[in-house]
């Protein structure tokens, strides 16, 4: 699996490219870190990606992840995925909040995608409410069910835990989970603009080490998933539960094998900075030949710094 593919100077390879197509979202979450992304208005056309997509795919990568903002609000999204797929990666995945997802999911199905992480933090109308201001849980749940309708396998649910939010509601949303063949992903509360202040962690940080204590303890079975970051996976009563803790977690730097692009086509390399961002779309837009933007991808992945280390 790992043939032809680059590695960073820290022997990292690179396999996924995660690709944040938009800045624009249909709801305004109080903790989102906007893909780590600094806010732009530009966005690349489904051409301009599918030209990105074939220098990544020509340096080894294996996977695609369409993000935002919220990747269902690009006009062209079906077109994009179209010419993603014809590019053959073994995978390309989405990450949504679900809201538009009963209309596009079989199209997205029909384009190639594989399947989505939808982001859902509640089953409580009036908590989803306080946390993305906007009144569409049962949107989002019609979504994530048309999801699983059309095969978007494995469809994912993202809930970030908040103290004081949500901490209470895992085995609620693990249950519907069940129910339904979801995989559930915990994510652990990263702090970000809309969150960078000390109040904020210290009113909705929730440490998730006792949390995948307790998940250990009466799993049947567990599984870590190397190139994902080290992440775990817990196999609990016939479901799945993984969990996914960036914060001050070296282990899951050590073993990102991520790359990313911002809306306005940098290379990113790193989801917690901004500073060693590197120029992309301009030499795509000016012609470039592929050898000169696999140069450019080079010069990103070059640019990889673990953000946690022991
Ligand atoms: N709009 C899409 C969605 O809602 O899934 C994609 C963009 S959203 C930024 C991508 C993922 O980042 C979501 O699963 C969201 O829950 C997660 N996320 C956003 N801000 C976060 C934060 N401060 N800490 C942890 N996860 C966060």
């Amino acid at each position: 699996m790992l043939e032809n593919v680059v590695r960073d100077k820290y022997e990292r390879p690179i396999l996924s490219l995660r690709i944040t197509l938009t800045n624009r979202c249909n709801v305004n979450c109080l903790y989102c870190h906007h893909d780590g992304m600094v806010k732009s208005k530009d966005e690349m056309t489904a051409d301009e990606l599918y030209t990105i997509c074939k220098v990544a795919k020509n340096i080894g990568v294996k996977k695609i992840r369409l993000s935002g903002g919220e990747p269902l609000l690009k006009k062209d999204i079906i077109e994009t995925v179209s010419k993603i797929n014809s590019l053959d990666f073994k995978d390309i995945s989405m990450t949504t909040n679900g809201i538009l997802l009963e209309k596009y999911a079989q199209d997205l199905k029909d384009a190639g995608l594989n399947r989505v992480n939808v982001s859902l933090d509640t089953l409580n109308r009036k908590t989803f409410e306080f946390i993305t201001k906007k009144d569409y849980l049962e949107d989002a749940k019609k979504g994530i069910l048309k999801a699983v309708e059309v095969g978007l396998y494995p469809v994912k649910i993202n809930m970030v835990i908040m103290k004081g939010i949500n901490e209470n509601e895992i085995e609620e949303m693990f249950e519907f989970c069940k129910e339904h063949d979801i995989v559930l992903q915990l994510i652990e509360l990263i702090e970000s603009e809309n969150c960078d202040d000390d109040k904020f962690s210290a009113d909705y940080h929730y440490k998730l080490d006792d949390i995948e204590k307790e998940l250990a303890d009466i799993a049947d079975d567990v599984h870590e998933r190397k190139f994902m970051q080290g992440r775990k996976k817990y196999y609990i009563d016939g479901g799945e539960i993984e969990v996914v803790r960036p914060v001050d977690n070296s282990t899951f730097c050590a073993n990102c094998s991520r790359l990313r692009i911002t809306p306005d086509g940098k290379i990113k390399p790193c989801l917690l900075r901004n500073d060693n961002l590197v120029e992309l779309i301009s030499h795509v837009r000016n012609g470039e030949s592929e050898e000169s933007l696999k140069e450019i991808f080079i010069a990103g992945i070059n640019n990889r710094e673990p953000f946690n280390t022991d």
